[in-house]
């Protein structure tokens, strides 16, 4: 037996003693041979077979070799895209080798040809089959490494921010009770610092919204009140800092949404961190996790991030969002004024919209609205507001 490990060839003619032969002679050197008598028949072999080349004749009835080109190279399919197409043919004008080419040929034998020069073609043309598909296969190995080595960069950029924050505050409630100038500077040093480092974290390394992210296959089923407990946490030296007491209430029954998580992570890690920011000393920062369905079983999912902070000016409440644009309110908070701007382009990925209601000096609050396309059976229909849980800095 003739090992057939060489490759798949179909060959397609209306011309039966030369399909034969072909296939006879392609046998005998190792290839795989399927045969077509017609284009309609050529085409079934095709979708059901991928083949690694044809040898396909131009005249022929029902469906013509042109036309049968065209459908490949048109296909959704890149497997079938890629097969090689060998044109064989009586017709022998120049004009007739260009449109063959152009229509996505990859070569041209006119009729009569000498059985060698088919053979070496073919040879030729599964050769080159063969290394595209191990280059593609290289490139496919190099793409998964990468991102491996990306989601490994990630998590421990987001592992370092944790203890960073911490650091930083901690230095901070030390520096207000610390009365040694030396000291003081050393622990300041330490406070900018570790902001600054968390702050590089954040633009370089962590998820920016692009359209690379908008992608499905990097979203996932995330549990929301266990995004938002780990935001808290993240953030609760800020708050003990600043004495404000950060509350969170969460309406059952919880269930998961598809998100970009590490991006929604960001979000709610930018609006508490405002409301931590633009709220004085002693301040009260409230977070409200709800579910509105519908009984066609869709629903909203609205994240709320209140503070009784400073508020923000009526007239500024549209320009907040844009990017670098940092309000009249600011004092002397810190801050880069790209913070709601990257919220909203994250929240706007996720089919969203995002709400803000706010009252100089009394406070404000930020409503993001995620759409539920699914919602759970058995929570379709209710809205149950009880709270559930309460965290206290
Ligand atoms: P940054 O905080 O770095 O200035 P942001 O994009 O996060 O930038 O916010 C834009 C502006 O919105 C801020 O400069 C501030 O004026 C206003 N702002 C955001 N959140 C609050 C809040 N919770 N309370 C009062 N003002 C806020």
């Amino acid at each position: 037996m003739i090992p057939q490990e060489k490759g798949k060839i179909l060959i397609v003619d209306d011309e039966k003693d030369l399909v034969e032969m072909l296939a006879y002679q392609l046998n005998r050197r190792g290839y795989q041979t399927l045969k077509a008598f017609d284009g309609v028949e050529a085409w079934e072999k095709i979708e059901s077979e991928k083949p690694d080349l044809l040898i396909l004749d131009l005249m022929m009835p029902n469906l013509d070799g042109w036309e049968l080109c065209r459908l490949i190279r048109r296909s959704q399919n890149r497997t079938l895209r890629a097969i090689a197409i060998l044109m064989l043919t009586a017709r022998a004008t120049q004009e007739d080798k260009i449109y063959g080419l152009e229509i996505g040929a990859d070569d041209y034998l006119v009729k009569p040809f000498s059985l060698n020069e088919l053979v070496l073609r073919v040879e030729k043309m599964m050769e080159k089959q063969r290394s595209m598909t191990q280059l593609q296969e290289e490139i496919k190995h190099l793409q998964s490494s990468m991102e491996a080595k990306e989601f490994n960069l990630k998590q421990v950029a987001h592992d370092l921010k944790s203890p960073l924050i911490s650091i930083g505050f901690s230095a901070k409630r030390m520096l207000r009770r610390e009365s040694n100038e030396e000291a003081s500077k050393a622990l300041q040093t330490i406070f900018d610092n570790s902001l600054q480092l968390t702050q590089w974290i954040d633009e370089t390394l962590l998820a920016h919204p692009s359209s690379e992210s908008n992608r499905q296959e990097d979203r996932k089923e995330v549990e929301v009140n266990a995004l938002i407990l780990q935001t808290i946490d993240l953030l609760k030296e800020m708050a003990s800092e600043k004495g404000i007491n950060v509350v969170f209430h969460a309406t059952p029954p919880h269930f998961k949404l598809s998100l970009h998580e590490p991006l929604m992570h960001r979000v709610l890690m930018n609006l508490l961190s405002n409301a931590l920011k633009y709220t004085p000393r002693g301040g009260k920062v409230e977070i409200t996790l709800k579910y509105y369905f519908s009984k066609r079983g869709t629903g909203v999912m609205e994240i709320a991030v209140s503070d009784n902070g400073i508020g923000i000016p009526e007239d500024e409440i549209e320009r907040i969002f844009e990017p670098y644009y940092r309000g009249k309110n600011i004092s002397n908070e810190e801050g880069k004024g790209t913070g709601l701007s990257f919220v909203k382009k994250v929240i706007d990925m996720h089919g969203g919209r995002i709400l803000v209601q706010s009252e100089i000096n009394k406070g404000s609050t930020f409503s993001i609205l995620l759409p539920i396309k699914n919602a759970p059976t058995e929570a379709t229909g209710k809205v149950d507001s009880k709270e559930v849980s309460l965290l206290k800095q």
